[in-house]
């Protein structure tokens, strides 16, 4: 009957902060409870919103020593066994009358760290959802074995400090941020790192100051190839024993035994992808997020926080510095920069000039004139041009943005895009000398007929990596062409003479820096539905571009024109942010608006639409009808009462679930709305 032991609803945050969990109808013979501290408050791992918040339970005597804060725990709640988190232990409960037992201490591991747990409800207000959620996110599950072994220990720390300042010379400002950061402050910096720049280098060094002075760092970079790099750099500057990798594809025993080490505070340096964001460093002192507008750093599980959300909410509330680096700037770090909150760490000018001379081809009235067939030419003669002159040096990198080989297709008469006969999905030429296949249900089409007009010629109006890589090995024959992209990722490439074809992303590593970048049909970068399209098409051109060895040359195939391929040919991310940053202020989008979404079934949409509490300036776009989701709306509200309606949306998600109504999902600041 969970109904009888369920707290009762008066009880709900914001009224009180704890409630006394009701002992069950039948006690446990009764034990002595412990004599130090017999109280332990205790978050459980419910899902429900409005139990989401700490629970006293009392300690009996044979647990004193082992429920410790940070432990794990089996509780007994609303009638059922569940786990959850010692957070602390007291003398007395706020509450009269007795407690219920702990049932059992799962381990004495004490796995959640003080500053996890602050940091958990502060996310979980932020991002309206449950600090169970976070916590689930933050603490990787347990794995008995691991635990049993000791974590090796910490070695001592050797680093040449002017070697690591050094690393940092390119950037005026660098000098007063690392002084700072060494001295035990807590700088905080968005970081243009400059073409060509080695920047897994630069954040192992700061990482490796901050260690020679005492502290730890949380580095997160978006996927496995960037946190390979960042491991040698840190293997290379520190040897090994000071830093940990976490990841999630690690697997349970590594990943536990990586966490452990943290935790225990034998290694504190960690490096990871997203999860990494929350891992327990002993004396925290610098948190840093490289490329933080990859969309790979957005949790795509409830309640779907971002890491450099994460990161900057521990720096705020650990008082840690804060560093966030980028060949591009996200707009939300142009915020951090605008508001005073951050500093600039950006190369001169004339750094810029020296290392790399960015161009357009193919749209400008000049080249339209030199080269007529500019306009319809995917490759246009400059571009021909500069990957031969390129070659003469060393690899050369061009960027298209699709993968595959022809990934669309259409009628070559009417220009019908081309149907699959069975399911209506996209055909697609896998490769060359192969017919043409539905890209959703893989059948084949061998005598496809257009649907409008009757023709059987088809055209390809998107060319991907693949046949890319084709064209460009019969325009330069003599050279080796590699190909990366999808399934099929190419790490590094020598320093010599090829043509490397690679999708956003998946761009091999030079040796030296690639000779000549090519970013190719920048169009349909530039076409994707999305309010991020223009801040994320730079962003994947910068990180082609920042690959170029010293002196080298960028050339972009696209409309001069255009604001996005114009910073990419003045090198500003920053004052491209700021462009964006004004024109989402605007059209009230983040960052100068918090927006949520509220997605489910079209009645408790509308329900948590009645219950929702809203701030002054709350704009309700919807509802809208999405796909498989029922239905929509977007609330959003200007950037002063952003809190307010995070607080605002956790409390419809509490009085929802105590009035046991059908879930709803909301997301606060999701990456887009498509
Ligand atoms: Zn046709
Ligand atoms: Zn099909």
């Amino acid at each position: 009957m969970a109904d009888r032991t369920d707290p009762p609803t008066e009880t709900l945050p914001g009224l009180r902060e704890t409630v006394r969990a009701r002992r069950p109808r039948r006690a446990p013979p009764p034990e002595p409870p412990a004599e130090v501290d017999p109280v332990a408050r205790v978050l459980v791992d419910s899902p429900l919103a409005h139990l989401d918040r700490p629970f006293d339970y009392a300690v009996p005597a044979s647990m004193a020593a082992t429920a410790v804060p940070g432990a794990r725990v089996k509780v007994r709640f609303a009638g059922k066994a569940l786990d959850g988190f010692v957070v602390s232990r007291s003398a007395e409960s706020d509450h009269t009358g007795s407690l219920t037992p702990l049932r059992r201490v799962v381990s004495a591991e004490p796995v959640l760290a003080p500053a996890v747990a602050e940091l958990a409800a502060a996310l979980a207000e932020r991002y309206a959802g449950t600090r169970s959620d976070v916590l689930r996110l933050a603490v990787p599950p347990r794995h008995a074995t691991t635990e049993k072994a000791a974590s090796p220990a910490e070695e001592p720390v050797e680093v040449d400090p002017t070697a690591a300042r050094t690393a940092w010379a390119t950037y005026p400002a660098a000098d007063a941020f690392l002084a700072h950061l060494t001295g035990g402050g807590s700088p905080r910096a968005v970081w243009s790192a400059a073409p060509g720049e080695d920047w897994p280098h630069l954040l192992a060094s700061a990482a490796a100051l901050t260690l020679a002075h005492g502290r730890g760092s949380v580095l997160v970079v978006p996927d496995r190839r960037d946190l390979a790099r960042l491991d040698a750099a840190l293997t290379g500057l520190l040897g090994r024993g000071h830093h940990v990798v976490l990841t999630a594809g690690a697997g349970p025993a590594r990943r536990y035994r990586e966490f452990l080490a943290v935790a225990r505070g034998t290694r504190r340096i960690v490096v990871g992808t997203r999860a990494a964001a929350f891992a327990p460093v002993h004396d925290l002192g610098l948190v840093a997020i490289w490329d933080d507008g990859d969309d790979l750093h957005a949790e795509p599980r409830a309640p779907y926080p971002h890491a450099r959300e994460v990161l900057l909410t521990r720096a705020h509330l650990e008082g840690t510095a804060a560093l966030l680096g980028g060949f591009a700037r996200s707009v939300e770090a142009e915020q951090l920069v605008a508001s005073g909150w951050a500093h600039e760490l950006s190369p001169p000018r004339a750094v810029l000039r020296e290392r790399v001379t960015a161009a357009v081809a193919g749209a400008t009235d000049v080249e339209l004139d030199r080269d007529p067939l500019a306009r319809v030419a995917r490759l246009p003669k400059q571009v021909h041009d500069a990957v031969g002159a390129g070659l003469e040096r060393g690899p050369v990198l061009v960027q298209t943005p699709r993968r595959g080989y022809a990934p669309a297709l259409a009628c070559e008469r009417c220009r019908t895009p081309a149907r699959c006969a069975v399911c209506t999905g996209p055909l697609a030429v896998p490769g060359p000398a192969v017919p043409p296949a539905c890209r959703w249900c893989g059948t084949v089409d061998e005598a496809w007929a257009c649907a409008a007009c009757g023709h059987r010629g088809l055209r390809a109006p998107v060319v991907g990596e693949r046949r890319t890589a084709e064209e460009l090995g019969r325009a330069f024959p003599s050279t080796p062409v590699v190909s990366s992209g999808g399934d099929h990722v190419v790490e590094a490439v020598p320093d010599r003479p090829s043509i490397v074809v690679a999708t956003p992303g998946a761009e091999p590593v030079a040796a030296g820096g690639y000779a000549a970048v090519v970013l190719l049909d920048t169009w349909l970068t530039l076409s994707r539905p999305d309010l991020r399209t223009d801040e994320e098409a730079l962003r994947r051109w910068l990180g082609a571009a920042g690959l170029v060895a010293p002196g080298a040359g960028v050339i972009a195939v696209g409309d001069a024109a255009h604001p996005a391929l114009q910073a990419l040919v003045r090198w500003d991310p920053a004052g491209f942010a700021r462009r964006e940053a004004a024109a989402r202020s605007e059209a009230h989008l983040p960052p100068a608006s918090r927006l949520a979404t509220i997605t489910g079934d079209h009645g408790p949409v509308d329900d948590a639409l009645t219950l929702l509490d809203r701030p002054p300036g709350t704009e309700v776009l919807g509802p809208v009808p999405v796909d498989h989701a029922g239905s929509r709306v977007v609330v959003r509200v200007p950037r002063a009462q952003a809190t307010a309606l995070s607080r605002a949306l956790g409390e419809v998600q509490r009085l929802r679930s105590a009035r046991k109504l059908d879930p709803v999902r909301i997301q606060v600041d999701p990456l887009s709305i498509t």
